[in-house]
């Protein structure tokens, strides 16, 4: 009897959507928010610039598979041009670039912005917080994603997650890390908050562009260096030049890769071309985490079978420590910038219980199952 009822609200339900998509065609051509409804054929050319150097593997050329989706979704109306880092503009101000409208749209990681808004790195990744899944799941179910864009809106900008590099590594070092001690007076690239974190430990951060990073390790100007994970770090060549490769990525645990539009210029779009660049972006946000995911098993067999290379996991204290010193940052940061308090508290709280529910399935999943 239930599947009967079943089988006949599905009945009614495709009766019901043949009679709405004939109405459609009948309808005015705006909707409610005063896009147009229904294309009118006109050709949209527009330029993204990105953050990495140009064809990077996997997040370069994911942002040209996602200038390919949107022209074959739109039947060519939109048709996307990728450039990398300093091709049109330095890496570091395509920010500026798309607020000001020079380009449409841009593909980065919000916190390198953390200079311009404080509250922007949170949307990418804060130590010692969240995994690609949860990072997903609090930015487009949690409340996240609405942050962001009151946020970005200050800037004439509209944000959408748009790639994820998982849970990264810890880096390459020369020498073992046993206890926080060994952290002081060490020179290492890790950029941004994982940065200010090793300063507190003593250690110095440093800059190094993603070109010169394998020259200094060499050279001794740093001692060590985070990266990415095994894919992207076995093509810098790090297992050459440096002795142990540490786990986990403390630092960047699902950070998330951003697309942003100008948001007068994505105001202006038909909302088909709207949906059409929404879907995009969240197929991009799924593919990059799916891809990373998928070569990193693969390097990191390689690293472990082939380069003999020495695979070590940071102790706990340690980790507690820099734990410590992340949320002391924190306390900082949101004292200075109430957005970023609410921010803040808003990812906590999603943390808060995404951690009670990782407690009785992922984590025992990880533990007793894998
Ligand atoms: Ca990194």
């Amino acid at each position: 009897m239930e599947r009967k009822e079943f089988l006949k609200k599905i009945a009614i339900g495709t009766a019901g959507l043949a009679t709405v998509t004939t109405a459609c065609r009948n309808e005015t051509t705006t909707t409610a928010d005063g896009a147009p409804a229904i294309h009118t054929g006109k050709k949209y050319k527009w330029n993204m610039l990105t953050t990495w150097p140009p064809n990077y593997p996997i997040i370069g050329e994911g942002c040209e598979k996602f200038a390919q989706w949107v022209n074959e979704m739109s039947g060519g109306r939109m048709t996307i041009k990728v450039y990398g880092g300093g091709e049109l503009v330095p890496a570091l101000e395509v920010f500026d670039a798309v607020t000001s409208g020079t380009a449409e749209m841009a593909h980065g990681c919000s916190y390198y912005w953390a200079g311009k808004a404080p509250a922007a790195q949170f949307f990418a990744t804060i130590p010692f917080r969240m995994n690609a899944q949860q990072m997903n799941s609090w930015l487009l179910c949690g409340g996240g994603l609405e942050l962001w864009r009151e946020l970005y809106a200050k800037f004439n900008l509209i944000p959408f997650p748009a790639g994820n590099t998982g849970v990264q590594m810890g880096g390459w070092f020369n020498k073992e890390i046993n206890s926080i001690d060994d952290l002081k007076d060490l020179k290492m690239r890790i950029p941004g908050f994982g940065g200010k974190v090793l300063s507190k430990a003593g250690g110095t951060p440093v800059l190094s562009a993603g070109s010169e990073i394998y020259t200094n390790l060499e050279r001794g100007v740093i001692d060590a260096t985070e990266w990415i994970g095994p894919f992207h770090d076995y093509k810098m060549g790090f297992h050459d030049i440096a002795k142990y490769y540490y786990s986990p990525g403390w630092h960047e645990s699902g950070t998330v890769l951003e697309c942003f539009i100008n948001k007068l210029k994505y105001e202006a779009l038909p909302k088909d071309l709207q949906v059409i660049i929404e879907s995009a972006a969240l197929r991009l946000n799924l593919w990059m985490l799916s891809e990373i995911e998928a070569q990193n098993g693969l390097f990191l067999d390689k690293f472990i079978n082939e380069e003999k290379v020495d695979i070590r996991t940071l102790p706990d204290d340690v980790l507690d420590t820099l734990r410590g010193y992340t949320e002391e940052i924190l306390a900082e940061i949101v004292d200075k910038d109430p957005f970023a308090k609410k921010v803040y508290d808003s990812m906590n709280d999603f943390k808060n219980r995404a951690s009670k529910w990782a407690e009785v399935t992922e984590k025992v999943f990880y533990n007793k199952i894998m």
